[in-house]
């Protein structure tokens, strides 16, 4: 039984960290199983020593996510269909881009905001409003009936872009 990562090819991070969110300890093995070829659910429970239902359960769950796919051959003798299971590392990592690229563009939208916008608060740490809603409010918090004073929203602001510097540079590395 391996879980050695580095037999996975290629952009071993980006992939194992997909592999891990969806399919979990076992789905690191059996992807890299796959990686070094074709093989059925059957051998891969028999070479990985994992009941095959949780084998076929997570060659599902890879599917649905389209890190595997499937050749499919007829059995001449049984009738039945035999599956040949790979990997397909380039459509997981796309996948996994495309998550990263939505999530840096709520970021983005959210930085916009952030910087477009004045923010007022109370003493007493209620939710913050915007400059629009706390003039509408007569610039009382309208939780507590406390004064409402500028917030400084500079913290959020470098939150916001050392996350979007750590997203970018994922990018730049894959
Ligand atoms: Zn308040």
């Amino acid at each position: 039984m391996s879980t050695e990562i580095e037999e996975i090819p290629q952009r071993n991070g980006v992939l194992r960290e997909i592999l891990s969110k969806i399919a979990g300890e076992h789905g690191l093995e059996i992807a890299d199983a796959l990686s070094k070829g074709e093989a059925t659910d059957e051998e891969l429970a028999k070479k990985l020593n994992i009941q095959l239902n949780l084998v076929r359960k997570i060659l599902y769950d890879l599917y649905d996510n389209r890190v595997v796919s499937y050749r499919r051959v007829r059995d001449d003798n049984t009738g039945w269909y035999v599956y040949y299971w790979k990997m397909e590392p380039d459509r997981a990592i796309e996948l996994f881009m495309n998550n990263k690229r939505i999530l840096l563009n709520k970021l983005e939208e959210r930085l916009k905001f952030e910087r477009n916008n004045m923010f007022f608060s109370c003493k007493n740490k209620c939710p913050r409003l915007t400059f629009d809603e706390a003039t509408e409010y007569d610039f009382k918090c309208p939780r507590c009936g406390e004064e409402l004073e500028p917030f400084d929203n500079r913290p959020i602001i470098d939150a916001l872009e050392r996350q979007m510097g750590a997203l970018r540079r994922e990018f730049l590395e894959s």
